[in-house]
């Protein structure tokens, strides 16, 4: 039998947000609870509004995670944050090695994999990110990059409910330009097959696209084999615009 995988919506905030714009979530929240979607919804707002986004969405539909976290629990490490303190202030999932920190503060895959340990840790489920550059893409390297971000960033211990994959191509974030419905699938299939020959359970882990996802191209995207979901960065800063992708899984 096929297993059966509950898919994940995760919105991304990045450097976005300030106390006003929690009203966002709770618009979102309401639109949901409305016209509930298939799917596990998820808000990652920054540090700074983890707690009272928690307050404003307790008992809801939607979650709250975090963007990134320190790979330890605690100590002298000024302006950082463990993943330990995330899940104290509610949320439940944290992203990282997003292509953006791999790029402004040099993650490496290993720095990532000590990450995703940590929130595993910490009983965070963690979303963790990879993707090639479009002279990867060009080149012909796409999955064999991908691959090499896979063995070194996901710790040995990740389970299909303490991790995430988010697949996103660097050259689709931001950009408005999204993959081929069939280069994604390959992609993906690419990725089922390392989790699956790793982990017991790596048939049932879920693997987001993230992208440019928006609502005029969420239903194609998400009607891709092995997409269990998406990971949406500009689309998931206004309630209206989030909800639609969510129509994807109405
Ligand atoms: P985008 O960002 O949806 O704005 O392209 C996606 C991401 O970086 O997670």
């Amino acid at each position: 039998a096929l297993p059966i995988i509950t898919p994940l919506v995760a919105g991304n905030w990045k450097m976005h947000g300030l106390l006003k714009d929690l009203e966002e979530a709770r618009h979102l929240q309401a639109l949901l609870t409305e016209n509930p979607a298939q799917a596990e919804v998820l808000l990652c707002p920054p540090a700074t509004l983890i707690h009272p986004m928690t307050a404003i969405l307790r008992g809801g539909l939607v979650s709250v995670g975090a963007q990134d976290c320190h790979s330890l629990e605690k100590g002298a490490h000024t302006g950082d944050i463990s993943a330990k303190m995330l899940a104290d202030l509610g949320a439940r999932y944290v992203i990282v090695g997003h292509s953006e920190r791999r790029e402004d503060h040099n993650e490496t895959s290993e720095q990532v994999r000590e990450k995703a340990l940590a929130a595993h840790n910490a009983t965070l489920c963690a979303i963790i990110c990879v993707g090639e550059t479009l002279s990867q893409r060009d080149a012909g390297w796409a999955e064999k990059i991908v691959l090499d971000q896979l063995a070194h960033s996901v710790p040995d211990g990740a389970t299909a409910s303490n991790t995430v994959i988010a697949y996103e191509p660097i050259w689709a974030i931001g950009t408005g330009r999204i993959p081929k419905p069939e280069d994604v699938a390959v992609m993906h299939q690419t990725i089922r097959d390392h989790l699956a020959d790793r982990f017991a359970l790596g048939d049932q882990m879920r693997i987001l696209y993230g992208g440019s996802v928006k609502a005029s191209n969420a239903h194609i995207l998400m009607a891709v084999p092995n997409v269990n979901g998406a990971l949406v960065g500009g689309s998931s800063l206004k309630a209206l615009d989030f909800n639609g992708i969510l129509d994807a899984y109405r």
